[in-house]
Formats: C-alpha cells, sequence, structure tokens
C-alpha cells in the first residue's frame, strides 16, 4: 500500500534526518531505454517525416535534455554503466556480449534495481537484457537460468536475453524460457553450427531479408541471425509481435503494482535490428522499416502514458525516455534502411553513429517528466550520462550509496529537475565504444578521443609516446566535429590526456 504524502511528512518531522521534498512524495520512476535511436530519429529532436506524436507529447510536458549521453556507443557496456553506476571499461570482458555470456554483474553488487528494492520499490524488466545470464562457462538455457536479473535487484523480469539479431530467439521470464518444452531442448553456439536446420548461408534458405555478414547463422522466423540454436520450437519469437508482447508486460507490470512505488526499467527491442515491425504500422513513415519501426516505438510509449493516465499515476510518476548509443546506420539486413538515411539523419546534425566515439555514438535524446517537479516544455543543456542513474535516483528516493557503489555515478538530480546551480551536476564524462580502449574524456564544451591506450596505461608506452594521439573537438564552436584542434592546443589535449589516464588509474571518479 501506498504510503500516504500526510505519513511522509509526520515521519518526517519526528525522524532524525527531515525528509525531502522528493523523498516524501517517492515517484514511481519508468526508465524507458531505446534501442539504437539517433539523436535525430524523433520529433522534438528535430526529425520531420517520421512521427512521433506520443514522444513529443512526453516531452511537451517535461524535458528535452540535449547534451545526454549514452555511456557507451554500443548496447552492454552502456547497459552495464546504467545499472552499475559504474563505467564498464573498468571490468574487462563488457564488450557485446554473445547470447550464451554468462551474467556480466556479480550478484551482491549494488545496482539500480537492488537500491530502488532497498528503497521499497517493486522493480521490473521489460525488455532487452543483453547482460549475460547464468554461470561459466555459457548460460544454460534449460531448466532455471540463474544469476541473472533476479539476482541483480528485479522483483519481476520478462526480457530477451541477448538481442534481437542474436540466438536464442526465445523471451525468458524470471527464471525460465517462456514456452519451454522439456521434450524440445534449447542448444546454443556461437562457434561452430549445431543441429541441421537451414542457415541464411544456405543458398536454398527463403529469408524474409538477407542477413549481412555475421547474420548468416541460424534462420528463425524467416530472419537469419548471430549464433546457432536448435530446439526450443515452441518458444521462439515472431519478431512482428515483440513491441506488443513487449507493451504488454509493460502495462501489466504497471497495473499490478499501482498501489505501491514501483521501479519500471522498459528497455525496448525497437529499434535494433533487425527491424521487423508490425504489418499495422508498414509504410507509414514514408521512411523504410527503420521509420516504421520509429512509429511502433512511439505507440508503444504511448500506451505506457496511456496506461499511467488510466490509472491516474501521471502525476507521481517520473518518466525517462532516452537511447542505449546513437542511431545505427548500417543496417545488416538487406530491409533498404541503408538507402533512406537521406530523407531522415538518424544523428541529425551529430558526426558518425553508434559505435563511434564522436558525438553521432553517444549523444542522444533523453527526456525527463515528473508533473510539478520538472517544467514542462524546457529544454536543458546540462551535461548527463546514463552511468548517473544509480546515485541520481539514489539522492531522489532518500538512499545513500556505499562508497563503492556506483564509482562512477554522479548525482545529477538538480539538473534533471532543473535547479539553477552555479556548477553544472557534472564537469566531465568518460565516453567509450566497446572495449577498454580507446576512451573519450568530455570536459567542458571540450571533448578528447584517444586513439590508442589501454585500460591501465603501458607506462613504456607513455614514456616513449607521453601525449597518445588524439582528437580534440570545441563543441560549443564545432558541435558536427570537423576541427580537429589537438594539434593547435596541445597543452590543452595533454591536460585532458592526463585526466583521462588519472580517471583510469584511480578506479573510481564519484566526489563523496
Ligand atoms: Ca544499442
Amino acid at each position: 500500500m501506498k504510503v500516504p504524502l500526510t505519513l511522509f511528512a509526520l515521519l518526517a518531522t519526528i525522524g532524525a534526518q527531515p525528509l525531502t521534498a522528493a523523498e516524501m512524495v517517492k515517484p514511481n520512476i519508468v526508465y524507458i531505454l531505446t534501442d539504437d535511436l539517433g539523436y535525430g530519429d524523433i520529433g522534438c529532436y528535430g526529425a520531420t517525416k517520421v512521427k512521433t506524436p506520443n514522444l513529443d507529447r512526453l516531452a511537451s510536458q517535461g524535458c528535452r535534455f540535449t547534451d545526454a549521453h549514452a555511456t557507451a556507443s554500443v548496447c552492454t557496456p552502456t547497459r552495464y554503466a546504467l545499472l552499475t553506476g559504474c563505467y564498464a571499461w573498468r571490468q574487462a570482458g563488457t564488450g557485446i556480449a554473445a547470447g550464451d555470456q554468462p551474467l556480466l554483474i556479480k550478484p551482491g553488487t549494488t545496482t539500480l534495481p537492488s537500491m530502488l528494492q532497498n528503497a521499497g520499490y517493486k522493480t521490473g524488466l521489460v525488455g532487452k537484457w543483453h547482460l549475460g545470464l547464468g554461470t561459466p562457462p555459457h548460460t544454460d538455457f534449460n531448466g532455471e537460468i540463474k544469476p541473472g536479473p533476479l539476482q541483480l535487484g528485479f522483483d519481476y523480469a520478462f526480457f530477451i536475453p541477448a538481442t534481437g539479431d542474436r540466438v536464442p530467439c526465445v523471451f525468458v521470464e524470471n527464471h525460465r524460457v517462456v514456452g519451454y518444452d522439456p521434450a524440445d531442448p534449447i542448444r546454443v553456439s556461437y562457434g561452430k553450427k549445431i543441429g541441421d536446420e537451414i542457415t541464411g548461408a544456405d543458398p536454398g534458405a527463403k529469408l524474409k531479408i538477407q542477413g549481412g555478414p555475421g547474420h548468416k547463422d541460424s534462420v528463425v522466423n524467416g530472419i537469419s541471425r548471430i549464433g546457432f540454436m536448435t530446439g526450443g520450437a515452441a518458444a521462439r519469437w515472431v519478431d512482428e509481435d515483440i513491441a506488443d508482447t513487449l507493451t504488454t508486460k509493460a502495462v501489466k507490470f504497471i497495473e499490478s503494482n499501482q498501489a505501491v512505488p514501483f521501479f519500471l526499467y522498459l528497455a525496448t527491442h525497437d529499434i535494433h535490428e533487425p527491424m521487423v515491425p508490425h504489418p499495422r504500422f508498414r509504410g507509414t513513415s514514408g521512411c523504410g522499416w527503420r521509420g516504421d519501426a520509429i512509429h511502433q516505438l512511439d505507440w508503444c510509449v504511448g500506451e505506457v502514458l496511456a496506461t499511467l493516465d488510466r490509472l491516474k499515476l501521471t502525476d507521481n510518476t517520473l518518466v525517462i525516455f532516452t537511447s542505449d548509443n546513437g542511431g545505427a546506420i548500417k543496417n545488416t539486413y538487406d530491409d533498404g534502411t541503408n538507402a533512406l538515411h537521406s530523407l531522415q539523419a538518424p544523428n541529425g546534425t551529430l558526426r558518425d553513429f553508434k559505435s563511434s566515439l564522436y558525438e553521432g555514438g553517444h549523444r542522444v535524446p533523453f527526456i525527463a517528466r515528473w508533473p510539478g517537479h520538472i517544467k514542462p516544455g524546457g529544454a536543458s543543456g546540462e551535461l548527463i550520462g546514463h552511468v548517473d542513474a544509480l546515485a541520481t535516483f539514489a539522492a531522489l528516493t532518500g538512499q545513500s550509496l556505499e562508497p563503492a557503489a556506483g564509482p562512477d555515478s554522479f548525482n545529477v538530480l538538480p539538473a534533471l529537475l532543473g535547479e539553477k546551480n552555479p556548477q553544472p551536476a557534472r564537469d566531465h564524462l568518460v565516453l567509450q565504444n566497446n572495449g577498454e580502449a580507446p576512451l573519450a574524456l568530455r570536459e567542458g564544451n571540450w571533448i578528447l578521443i584517444q586513439q590508442t591506450g589501454g585500460r591501465t596505461p603501458n607506462k613504456k608506452i607513455l614514456a616513449n609516446n607521453p601525449q597518445p594521439a588524439c582528437e580534440l573537438y570545441d563543441l560549443a564552436a564545432d558541435p558536427a566535429q570537423l576541427i580537429n584542434l589537438a594539434a593547435k592546443e596541445p597543452a590543452r589535449a595533454k591536460t585532458m590526456a592526463a585526466r583521462l589516464d588519472g580517471l583510469r588509474m584511480q578506479g573510481r571518479s564519484r566526489p563523496d
């Protein structure tokens, strides 16, 4: 049962530590993390051909951030940082995970959901996981699959184990594959082919869309994937129905937990490849299946917002909408998308795309709505990162973090709430692609992009090359990153490179 505001107020007067206004409210939190959606992909960020009325409404009722960053430019490390408050590059092996990768986050780690569980929230994951499952050497999808999300603080989980283009193509609910048949066990291989089913490399394969390099293994629902799977025939998903399924589960989670504070982490499959929107969305955007998938995504968000309205939860729910990395503009599947980018630039005027350390790789849409607390219709240029969710929501819910928890997570709640502060919530942010190096350091308007260097700086290399090869851009003057100022500003580049090395070596960057 939800504790009435008056009771919180009473507790605030008799407790040793007075509660802040935010603590007394205990808002529900809906964090919508989309996949591969670029900075220019939705109407409120400049898209004109693709229509996103629900997202535009969300932005008009909340704040639109223009300098928000996924902490990495690909899926797995961004999700790792979001849930742990720790840069993924601090832990080896946190690059894009295979579909049978053991769990990447150690149970017992303070995570975003475990912190909110401690704060009294019911916590739910619906959607894409992609942080590994089970124990080494590889995930066993037969029987109980753990450790996984439930061992990291989620009370409920309905999820895609890895990605839409990776096997196994099944949903998992809590610890079990949905629709699992013990008579048809599931095997997965990211090495040699297993089983005798047709693959995408077979000339006789009849496919809905052709998979490109690396996407020619097992065929599920007429689409070839990365990796091989056998078994689980009754459990395999139908791509056209994924958005409907995830939306239904998200709505149900909200309905089931409406009487208590809840945290819903809705990690959509859209708009990751293969982009196979439901037929009712096809042809609606004029931008191919990629644009149609954005329409589908906007519909999904609309259903979630309508549910909050219907249950009268809107005023007491903080909704965040963002993306896990920049727009991907080299679709591997031959769905015609790649030829349509001239109709609408996925990343707007930003340079490059997913997997890049340029802005197009990690600067993403970020909308925050909380009626009565976040001024409607605003825009904020504050620098924030997905790694900040842990410390920010801890502050929001009155939780204190242990020193070892969330070592890179900054409390950016003042920025989220639009409070005027002389100092920015962050004076720097480290960004990565898919591994431990190279990294980029954002500092004020400047970004240093290193082209060399490892997680632990090699002293011999540093001695011979005191200033690693790098690029330096002034984002205020040159947001499209056309002019590398590293040679013109060697002192600044050197200072920033040294700070980046320090941040690597220190093991943490959180100020308190
Ligand atoms: Ca992604």
